[in-house]
């Protein structure tokens, strides 16, 4: 399976804890990094007959006005049109979005979207710094519904400062009400350079400790369960058959194609990016050259490595026969002594064959997986 990604690099407004390739961008700007996109993704065309699923992401795509949505989904549609993947994605985020926009989504054959909401609580959404407030998520959610869409994906951050377990409760009962066929949980990274790291380290807020992220993860695991959804990866959960097919590709270790600004591809083990400054993508592109400023190739050992870091952020994990069939190696002649000391630590379980994170291993997955690379 081959999927593609394309990048938006345009936000309305940076948020707080942002360290994505986004900002907000001349209108003229993005007119031409669209251009550019398309010649970029006229060059995909031989290959295109096979790409499975398709991810628009950014960014905020639907901050894009509506000439240059519809410009987009035509690039997308004429290189895909005549063989449409099986899952068609785009991220938009609430106080971007209008009937308008959602309709050319529609029309432009995107059958899922991933809503950032990040958050139902007024105070939240301000410490994030996000561009909409609780109702405006609401509206959003209710716009894509009314649309048609059947497939939508709400993304939530939980564990930022000053929240408690309360306040995420109430997040998680909202989102319960609304019903998406998907929702993402992330717990808040601080990164460095960021305005809100700067915020906890001058202590003008307090970052989550981490057995408060704890209780909330349990939290997040045990409401979305109960209400039938699957937790099928680390930080996402969906109702039967609407899992990410895309990010399944990413977390299986598949191959993938990134066009844009930064964007990132991974092709017969060779890992290759785009350069991230806007302007510099749009000359390399409309000057007929390619845009990459970094490849490696993968040496055998690591493709083996993240094959198994990656699987097992799923539920699902990896099977030992799967692991030598796709990487040439036995999973316990590898990693046996480290397997074993996880096994004892409760954090990791191996059963039928089949290695996998346990419940408790699923919160400390990073504690694990630093042992493997
Ligand atoms: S909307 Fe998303 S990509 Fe844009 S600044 Fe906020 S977090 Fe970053």
């Amino acid at each position: 399976m081959t999927s593609l990604y394309i990048h938006i690099p345009y936000c309305v407004k940076k948020c707080s804890y942002c360290d994505f390739n986004s900002g907000p961008h001349p209108r003229a700007l993005m007119d031409r990094y669209i251009q550019a996109l398309g010649k970029e993704l006229e060059g995909t065309r031989a290959i295109s007959e096979g790409f499975q699923t398709v991810y628009i992401g950014g960014g905020t795509p639907t901050a894009l006005d509506e000439a240059q949505l519809e410009r987009l989904l035509t690039l997308v549609k004429d290189v895909t049109g005549t063989n449409p993947p099986r899952e068609y994605t785009i991220e938009a985020n609430p106080g971007t979005l209008n009937p308008e926009k959602v309709r050319l989504m529609k029309v432009g054959g995107i059958d899922r979207v991933s809503l950032g909401v990040q958050s139902f609580s007024e105070g939240g959404l301000e410490i994030l710094g996000r561009i909409h407030s609780p109702l405006e998520a609401e509206e959003g959610f209710y716009v894509l519904r009314d649309a048609g869409f059947s497939n939508i994906n709400l993304d939530l951050i939980f564990g930022w400062p000053g929240q408690t377990l309360e306040e995420w409760g109430q997040d998680l009962q909202k989102v319960l009400r609304l019903g998406p066929e998907h929702v993402s949980a992330y717990c808040l990274t601080i990164e460095r350079g960021t305005p809100i790291s700067m915020d906890v380290r001058t202590g003008r807020l307090t970052g989550s400790d981490e057995d408060l992220q704890h209780k909330m993860f349990k939290k997040a695991h045990a409401s979305f369960t109960r209400a039938g959804y699957k937790h099928y990866e680390i930080s996402n959960f969906a109702l039967k058959g609407r899992e990410c097919l895309h990010n399944i590709n990413y977390w299986n270790n598949g191959p993938y194609l990134g066009l844009g600004a930064g964007a990132f591809s991974y092709v017969d083990g060779r890992r290759y990016s785009n350069v991230k400054d806007v302007q510099k993508y749009i000359e390399k592109i409309t000057s007929g050259r390619r845009a990459v400023s970094f490849t490696e190739t993968l040496p055998s050992r690591r493709r083996a490595a993240e094959t198994l870091v990656m699987a097992l952020r799923m539920h699902s994990g990896i099977a030992e026969g799967e692991f030598h069939r796709r990487t040439g190696y036995s999973l316990t002649e590898l990693y046996g002594p480290s397997i074993e000391k996880f096994q004892h630590l409760g954090l990791l379980s191996l059963t039928g064959g089949r290695l996998r994170l346990t419940q408790k291993g699923l919160f400390l997955a990073n504690q694990v997986m630093v042992e493997f690379v």
